[in-house]
């Protein structure tokens, strides 16, 4: 095979495609070469040979040192320079460049091919020995690092003491000779660390450096990296040998990195700093304050350095003329990095540049306008996730903050308020018009009405699919989740955290897009939606085949999503309402009832409630469709804890505090979530939904006589196994249903479907589609059951599996598709197999993560429901899943 690929001259073997064997720098050089932008030659060693160098133990394919020498001669040609010549030596640089990006975690060598004879040359050439003393020091630096394992600190504390004998304090005060003395004493370190000699041949010093960049794709902070990034060991790094051009050639000369357009806002144009007379690897380690390209740019960072735009205005003028070739090379914005050797400009490396969110929208829309890509295009530009910072407050990125522990990005946005340990503190607070942060061990849905109130919430357990943190994304509140390393005393009313105490009261910052919690004040920005996000919404719309629907069930929620593009409600959680204030009591008293007739006499106070809060939402909704689903949690998360709570219940229902406590006892299970929950309340205790069911109908006759509108709602039975069951509640249901509409039945349509969110329901969907006019997965509990891993403890060890590499991601995040996915397949296949107009719907908290969009829809769904906040994600997601 061919595996070196010269470029330079406006010629290049490789181009963009070959991204797998020559890398992203590789692949940038070549592809810039070509372009006919001013690159300096070299060659790029492919990927594979770093895959058979480590396979072979060190050993090269045949061949390859004929064409590297081949690809050397080219260079020399093209510089005029000759490897080793003492007269007009050429030096190279040596770096790595994976397919993907890993940012530091490989090796590079500069200034290779200088030794005690050509440094002499580089001198006359450049007409500045202490330049060319420097770079040789810096690169037996470098060389003896990273080729020869001598460590830099020995480099570092030879110059350190030769400055303090001199009485010198910068580096730039030494001279040439001082850099000879100092060169002396580094060979001097090499050897006696090494007993090897440092390399004259520069043949040598080129094969050593190839083979040490290869080894370093497998030293351990790259081998973290992959793991943590998903990517692949066997993809392999190239190398890149190409000539050196030098940005430290005097006052004419400079390096520096630019984007195309900025990256933060999106504006078109040059955005970027640079250093005068800096080598690349100065800019990156931010000893020197970097200057400004533009004007602009200055002014902005109210810097008082000129720019570069100033400075160098021709060299700035062709920086300007590369960006424009660039972009319409690449039809995106591009990261780039340059060197000014002496007035004369040279490109080192193209990439697509990392951008905000917001500049993705403002790059995308206007490159269609600018006519460089197509709405197709832009949709695909913008990385559905990301669209989560322009939905929420962040922290200003210029304010200070001190981080006082981690925990899961559980709901995106930020937030500072006083520290509360109880959700009726947190209300207490939200009253008296001041912002509380409630910090629990975990929530429970009668913690609701403080989550409501407080303007972030903090848990210590719990993972991504924890009460807390459905309920904060429901909310749109920022919450951080799992924090295992504060520890809340409730008795005390503090919390602490590796030494730091803080009391109820004091002052904390929350990002819950980074999991960071911070103490004291954070100033944050408010979001604003943009122009470029409605266009670029109305594209995706116009494009995707999946509907969107929200999971909602308050009036606020419901108004939010609507704003953010859903298309009606696919989940409607019913037990949140029964936890609002003044209902909580009466629910209590119908659980502990201990006949159907005590239950009935509770059930008929919260009849009214609940139809007054669907008359509410079904108005909102006006006409598009609403599931509503029948209570699901097990009684169990209902009972009162304490005894004050008890004497309530014990009042309400006129009955002694001993039966409530005996009933209490009975109730309580030991694994609440496979327990008597869902559709097994329905059968077990039928006139729950009864009440729910007549509830439902009777709002949405209400709100259809007054307002004209047709009401669409489903009737959605969650937690069913069995098609029995579902046979049995849809009967039930129907015949509430009747006996309502009989009455006032105008202008309302209803239909009932189940959730399939267990194995057994998946399995046997065929039979199960026989009674439901829908499925809606629910892959939060079909990824606890089929994994058989608990959704709110998984948190203390799934970190682990994750690390290791055991699972790609959260399953509770990301969709397993391997073994939820294949459930569903089975599920959708059976379904419609039974009835080929079976309406399909997702409603889990996968709903809002991109890839599970894209994975529902291949399988065909109609629709995805998630929270608010992630419509827009979930938009998106649809439209790049159809194109
Ligand atoms: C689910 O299980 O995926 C679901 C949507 O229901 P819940 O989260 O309320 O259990
Ligand atoms: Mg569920």
């Amino acid at each position: 095979g061919k595996y070196v690929y010269s470029f330079g001259n406006g010629k290049a073997e490789g181009n963009t495609g070959m991204r797998a064997i020559l890398g992203g720098k590789g692949t940038g050089l070549a592809e810039m070469s070509a372009l006919g932008l001013p690159v300096p030659p070299g060659f790029t060693i492919t990927t594979e040979v770093c895959t058979l160098f480590s396979k072979q133990g060190g050993n090269y394919p045949p061949g390859l040192e004929t064409d590297v020498a081949k690809s050397l001669t080219m260079v020399e040609k093209l510089t005029g320079a000759r490897f080793g010549n003492a007269h007009r030596p050429l030096l190279v640089s040596v770096r790595s460049g994976a397919r993907a990006s890993m940012p530091g975690m490989m090796d590079t060598v500069l200034n290779l091919g200088l030794n005690d004879h050509t440094v002499r040359g580089l001198a006359t050439q450049s007409g500045d020995p202490r330049f060319a003393y420097d770079s040789y020091r810096r690169f037996i630096q470098m060389f003896g690092d990273v080729v020869m394992g001598v460590d830099h600190h020995h480099f570092e504390d030879i110059l350190d003491k030769h400055k303090k004998v001199c009485g010198l304090s910068l580096d730039t005060e030494l001279t040439a000779q001082d850099w000879q003395d100092i060169i002396c004493e580094y060979k001097l370190k090499i050897h006696e660390q090494t007993g090897r000699d440092f390399p004259q041949d520069p043949r040598m010093q080129l094969w050593d450096a190839i083979a040490a960049v290869f080894r370093s794709w497998t030293n351990a902070r790259a081998v973290t990296y992959r793991r943590l990034h998903n990517i692949p060991n066997n993809w392999g790094t190239a190398v890149n040998v190409q000539a050196m051009v030098f940005g430290n050639m005097g006052d004419d000369s400079a390096t520096g990195v630019a984007f195309t357009r900025d990256p933060a806002t999106g504006e078109n144009a040059l955005y970027g700093e640079y250093l005068v007379n800096a080598q690349g690897e100065d800019v990156v380690a931010g000893i020197r304050t970097p200057q400004q390209l533009t004007v602009a740019g200055r002014l902005a960072h109210r810097s008082k350095l000129p720019a570069m735009e100033e400075v160098m205005p021709e060299v700035f003028q062709e920086l300007n003329a590369v960006r424009h070739n660039l972009e319409k090379h690449y039809g995106d914005m591009q990261d780039i990095e340059f060197t000014v050797q002496r007035g004369k400009l040279y490109m080192l490396q193209t990439r697509v540049g990392k951008r905000t969110a917001s500049a993705a929208l403002k790059i995308a829309c206007d490159m269609v306008d600018e006519g460089v890509i197509n709405e197709d295009q832009a949709i695909m530009r913008v990385d559905p996730g990301s669209l989560n910072q322009l939905l929420h407050p962040t922290l200003d990125p210029k304010a200070e903050r001190q981080i006082i522990a981690r925990g899961l990005p559980a709901s995106p946005g930020a937030a500072s308020g006083h520290i509360v340990f109880s959700a009726d503190e947190a209300e207490r607070l939200s009253h008296a018009g001041e912002k509380a942060i409630l910090c629990r061990a975990e929530t429970s849905p009668e913690d609701i009405h403080g989550m409501h109130a407080a303007v972030g919430i903090v848990t210590t357990r719990g993972g991504m699919t924890s009460h807390a943190a459905v309920v904060a994304r429901g909310m749109g509140r920022p919450c951080v989740a799992g924090a295992s390393e504060i520890s809340i005393d409730y008795k005390a009313s503090t919390l602490s955290v590796r030494g730091l105490v803080l009391k109820e009261g004091d002052l904390v910052t929350l990002d819950g897009g980074t999991g960071e919690v911070m103490s004291g004040f954070v100033p944050t920005i408010e979001p604003e939606l943009s122009e470029d996000f409605s266009r670029l919404m109305g594209w995706a719309d116009a494009r995707r085949k999946l509907g969107v629907l929200v999971n909602a069930d308050t009036p606020g929620d419901c108004r939010k999503a609507l704003e953010f593009g859903a298309e009606g409600i696919g989940l409607c959680r019913t037990e949140h309402m029964f936890f609002e204030a003044g209902r909580i009591i009466a629910v209590r008293e119908m659980i502990l009832a201990n006949s159907e007739e005590g239950r009935r006499k509770a059930l008929a106070k919260v009849l009214p409630m609940q139809r007054h809060d669907f008359a509410e939402i079904f108005r909102i909704m006006h006409g598009l469709p609403v599931t509503i689903r029948l209570l699901d949690p097990p009684l169990h998360e209902f009972l009162p804890h304490g005894e004050a709570e008890m004497n309530e219940v014990a009042d309400a229902a006129g009955v002694s505090v001993e039966l409530v406590r005996e009933r209490v006892i009975k109730v309580r299970e030991v694994n609440p979530m496979l327990g008597h929950r869902g559709c097994r309340l329905g059968i077990t205790y039928p006139e729950i939904y009864e009440m729910q069911t007549r509830a439902i109908i009777e709002a949405a006759a209400i709100v259809a006589k007054e307002t004209g509108v047709n009401v669409e709602v489903e009737i959605m039975i969650p937690f069913v196994a069995m098609e029995s069951e579902l046979r049995i509640v849809k009967e039930h249901v129907d015949s509430v249903a009747k006996d309502v509409l009989m009455d006032e039945g105008k202008n309302v349509h209803y239909v009932v479907g189940t959730m399939i969110e267990l194995p057994r329901a998946a399995l046997n969907a065929g039979k199960i589609a026989r009674q439901a006019h829908f499925f809606s997965f629910g892959t939060n509990d079909l990824t606890q059951t089929t994994f058989g891993l608990s959704r709110d403890d998984a948190g203390s060890f799934l970190p682990t599996y994750e690390n290791r590499g055991i699972v790609q991601g959260d399953p509770f995040v990301h969709l397993d598709v391997e073994g939820v996915g294949e459930l569903m397949r089975i599920a959708v296949e059976r379904g419609r197999k039974t009835r080929p107009d079976l309406k399909l719907c997702l409603c889990g908290e996968h709903g809002g993560d991109s890839a599970s969009v894209k994975f529902c829809h291949e399988l065909g769904l109609d629709c995805v429901s998630c929270s608010p906040y992630r419509v827009p994600i979930a938009r998106l997601s649809a439209a790049q899943a159809a194109l």
